[in-house]
């Protein structure tokens, strides 16, 4: 049953695990990609069908094809970040996750306020640069990976940096470290399931630690992201994350029927005392996830096989399609 449908997704980001985890429940696969893209997918042997693209705008190009192999589309960040939502919200081919969500996601004021209602500890927003009373973050909209993201100390030094620039947020920049934190809610299962962290490798914000505090002086740190490492975390801290992530879900079916399903990703900063404060939330699978190719401590715990996040969305796509319940997970 499961070998008349095909898993789809577009050629980057997390689209090797994606397409690898797809082969692994015996799916066929396609990925959609820019030329420059492609021979990474021949190469690594995921993909049975390449269809090469000049740009994402022609997307709809390959929809028909995409539909006569019966796909299901696997979104991922590079889709929202180089499709407008609004392309996105008329792909034909079907989708996996609920694509409402995004809207949730990619509009600040309404995330924050589905990160409130499920109770979390959020940073301080600031709504006006002249509120600035101690180290902030500036950041810019839309899944662009951390750059040009830049901070800032007081409302001057706010605005000497800001120039032009515009559609910006500023939030408490909150010391600590940065965990992200993955999770998969499963509709078949009914169970949400945790997947691992991993932390980021950005630059040039990792890179200033090389430099003597006495010569940093001028460099502007921002946090344009590169590359992730694993993480394995406190053991007595998995009970708080598996309530976070709880909550989360139960919050989103509050603000967006039926709510968040499938990958999404926590983004927080854990305080000295222990405190997790989520800055963001990510609602599908996150790159950070490719760290586990060979599956994470936690999956293999849960699954007693590697399962990637790439191969526990085709898990769930196989099952949906076993016990007639594909429409569930399609949004
Ligand atoms: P790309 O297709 O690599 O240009 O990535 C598209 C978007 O996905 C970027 O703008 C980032 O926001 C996000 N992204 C890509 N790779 C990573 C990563 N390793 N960790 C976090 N975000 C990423
Ligand atoms: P983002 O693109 O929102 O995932 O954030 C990119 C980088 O900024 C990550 O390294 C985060 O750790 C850092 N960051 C974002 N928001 C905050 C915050 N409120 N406090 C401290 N660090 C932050």
């Amino acid at each position: 049953m499961k070998s008349k449908y095909t898993i789809a997704t577009l050629g980057s980001h997390s689209a090797l695990q994606i397409l690898r985890g797809g082969k692994d429940e015996g799916f066929k696969t396609i990925v959609v990609c820019k030329k420059e893209h492609c021979q990474i997918y021949r190469y690594f042997r995921v993909a049975d069908k390449v269809l090469e693209i000049h740009s994402y705008d022609e997307f709809p190009t390959v929809e028909d094809e995409l539909l006569k192999e019966n796909a299901i589309l696997v979104p991922h960040a590079s889709l929202i970040a180089y499709m407008s939502l609004d392309a996105v919200g008329k792909i034909r081919v079907p989708y996996y996750g609920n694509r409402r969500i995004l809207l949730w996601e990619s509009d600040r004021d309404r995330q924050r306020k589905w990160l409130e209602k499920a109770g979390l500890n959020l940073p301080r927003v600031y709504e006006d640069p002249d509120e600035i009373d101690g180290l902030c973050i500036v950041k810019f909209q839309g899944a662009k990976g951390g750059q040009g993201y830049f901070l800032a100390r007081s409302s001057e030094e706010f605005r000497q940096k800001i120039g032009a620039l515009k559609d910006y947020s500023i939030q408490e920049y909150v010391v600590g470290i940065p965990v992200y934190i993955h999770y998969f809610y499963s509709v078949i299962r009914g169970e949400l399931e945790l997947m691992g962290f991993d932390r980021r490798y950005e630059s040039n914000v990792d890179a200033i630690s090389r430099i003597p505090a006495g010569l940093q002086e001028g460099i502007d740190v921002t946090y344009t992201i590169v590359g992730n490492f694993p993480l394995f975390l406190r053991e007595s801290l998995l009970p708080e994350v598996f309530k976070m992530g709880q909550r989360v879900v139960e919050a989103s079916r509050e603000v967006c029927e039926p709510g968040i399903f499938g990958p999404f990703c926590l983004e927080t900063v854990v305080t000295p005392d222990l405190k997790f404060y989520v800055f963001e939330i990510s609602a599908r699978i996150v790159a950070g996830t490719n760290v586990f190719m060979e599956g994470s401590p936690y999956a293999y715990l849960k699954h007693g096989i590697p399962m990637t996040t790439g191969r526990r969305i085709a898990l769930e796509i196989r099952e949906a399609i076993e016990q007639g319940r594909l429409k569930e997970i399609l949004g």
